[in-house]
């Protein structure tokens, strides 16, 4: 891939560029930070509600952490105090979420 392509971002109105740490998902910071966090929310309230997890969501919540966090890094010499804000929030959000996994034996749907 190539890093250093300047790409927009893949929801049609936004003229965002997408940061190197997310050409994957072709999406600017913003709208990988809105679509994170709905993933983030539904999933905790399916853990709260005893219903199982595929280990697919397990692991696109693991992908966002891992990205959220080579956004930080990427980011560290210009901070936009705003989204560093939500990230931590969310980076937050998905350690709960791994900890209530870990600690409440939630289901995993394991394919047949
Ligand atoms: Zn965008």
């Amino acid at each position: 891939m190539d890093a250093g392509a300047v790409r927009t971002c893949r929801r049609g109105t936004c003229a965002n560029s997408i940061p190197a740490a997310l050409a994957s998902e072709q999406l600017c910071l913003d709208h990988f930070l809105d679509e994170a966090l709905v993933r983030t929310t539904d999933t905790l309230t399916r853990c709260r509600d005893q219903r199982p997890l595929t280990r697919a969501e397990l692991e696109w919540l693991l992908n966002d952490a891992l990205l959220i966090v080579k956004n930080l890094e990427e980011g560290a010499g210009k901070p936009v105090p705003e989204q560093r804000e939500r990230m931590l929030d969310l980076l937050l959000m998905l350690a709960n979420l791994h900890e209530y996994v870990a600690h409440h034996s939630i289901r995993l749907d394991r394919p047949a």
